[in-house]
């Protein structure tokens, strides 16, 4: 879906462009929408989803059309976040998707003298970013003007309320007009949370993002573009890195798992299998040879591979996509175990890009797509079937992803623009 049908006008679009963004990520293709309409919202999402622009382009679009309104100039749009890093974060963020409109801004921490925060609140700000205790210590001196506001934004509502900051938003809020549009952001939907829904937003819309999939943090997920027949060759290529070296590996069937391992063990990489056609013996075997490093591989069906617990696993490849997103939550949730690092590599051919696409919604995230190095996708083809006709051209370089939203890859347990962290502010 292109940002342009978002209607988010056309000062806000150029903005998108100069940022470099093609396609709204999954909340924000949700989000907007609702918010536009005029709806409370609650957004279940993380860091990296793109949180950030889902509710600060909408609130930027409205309050555009709001410039010149003949009201005196007043605050009309809060946002409340937990820690001073967030908050310029969010800052960067206004500024960068609102550079072609006219509006002005002040961030509230503590931390820093409260003067230069007082003397941009006296000058009169369309848009506030703030702490909540140091924004309530100037409301209680009666710095600021809220009475016009009219969109509240609660960002890693979770997190603040972890830090104790309830009873001050409590106050901050009791201190705002009651009509007004209230946003919440939060990355799980807990009892509190919902309860704060009750207490602040009026017949919120939900919009949620990843909410049950949250794949280990250091494991490194990539997809590699591959039409079906080429599938076992890709494999026995990339098994040529000695870094793979203990390997589980999906197939959607029984079937296909033995004829995987048959493949492999052909091309001299030691190999198991697991799935339930194997008496519970072989299935012992095959699991204590993989734990012991005798086979490198172990090709496994999702049903067989619940439950099992490996340390070490170095890689997990998906080499049939799974049909549901659970699935494959699951299967990576095999590997990046402690903190180790491990990659989580799917093989995706034409007829499974609807369901990589359903994926990347469920995890809220887009994921990168790769091409092998060194293999040749030509070589590896089949003859040409006999009228002539190629059932898969050759790709002609890596394909971008469906929303060109290139996700952050966590390695080694490095968060990247996580808080704290200046990295995602926009390109
Ligand atoms: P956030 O979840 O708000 O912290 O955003 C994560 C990162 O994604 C930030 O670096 C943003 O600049 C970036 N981002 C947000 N929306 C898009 C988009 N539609 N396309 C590409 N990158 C985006």
């Amino acid at each position: 879906m292109p940002f342009r049908v978002l209607g988010l006008g056309d000062r806000i679009f150029k903005a998108i462009q100069e940022a470099g963004y093609t396609e709204p990520t999954p909340i924000q293709a949700e989000a907007i929408p609702k918010v536009l309409a005029g709806h409370d919202l609650i957004g279940i999402a993380q860091t990296g989803t793109g949180k950030t622009a889902a509710f600060t382009l909408p609130i930027l679009a409205k309050l555009s059309g709001m410039i010149g309104d003949g009201q005196p100039r007043r605050t009309r749009v809060l946002v409340l976040a937990p820690t001073r890093e967030l908050v310029v974060q969010i800052e960067e963020n206004v500024r960068a998707y609102g550079k072609h409109l006219p509006l002005n801004m002040a961030t509230v921490f503590g931390g820093v003298g409260e003067r230069p925060q007082i003397t941009a609140l006296r000058s009169g700000v369309d848009i506030v970013v703030a702490c909540p205790g140091r924004l309530l210590d100037l409301m209680q001196q009666r710095h600021g003007d809220f009475s016009g506001l009219q969109f509240l934004v609660l960002d890693e509502a979770d997190r603040m309320l972890d830090m104790g900051f309830l009873p001050s938003i409590r106050q901050i809020i009791k201190r705002l007009p009651q009509r007004r549009q209230t946003l919440m952001f939060s990355a799980t939907l807990s009892k509190e949370i919902e309860q704060l829904t009750h207490e602040f937003q009026h017949a919120p819309q939900i919009v949620q993002i990843g909410r049950r999939a949250n794949p280990a943090e250091t494991v490194t997920q990539l997809v590699y573009e591959i039409p079906k027949h080429l599938k076992p060759a890709l494999l026995a290529h990339l098994l040529q890195d000695p870094k793979l070296d203990s390997v589980l590996v999906f197939t959607r069937t029984k079937h296909g798992a033995d004829k995987v391992a048959r493949k492999l063990e052909g091309a001299g990489i030691k190999t198991g299998t697991l799935h339930s056609n194997r008496s519970q013996n072989q299935r012992l075997r095959a699991l204590n040879d993989f734990k012991a490093g005798i086979v490198r591989v172990l090709v496994a069906t999702d049903i067989a591979a619940r439950g099992i617990d490996v340390d070490g696993i170095s890689h997990v490849v998906n080499f049939d996509f799974p049909m549901h997103s659970e699935d494959y939550v699951h299967r990576i949730g095999r590997t990046g175990r402690a903190q180790q690092i491990g990659d989580a590599i799917s093989f995706v051919s034409s007829e499974d890009q609807s369901a990589l696409r359903s994926l990347e919604r469920f995890i809220g995230r887009g994921i990168v797509r790769k091409r092998a190095d060194g293999f040749d996708y030509a070589a590896s083809a089949p003859a040409a079937p006999a009228d002539g006709e190629r059932r898969y051209a050759r790709p002609t370089g890596p394909r971008p992803s469906p929303n060109n939203w290139q996700p952050q890859e966590n390695r080694g347990g490095q968060r990247r623009g996580g808080y704290g962290q200046r990295s995602s502010r926009p390109r």
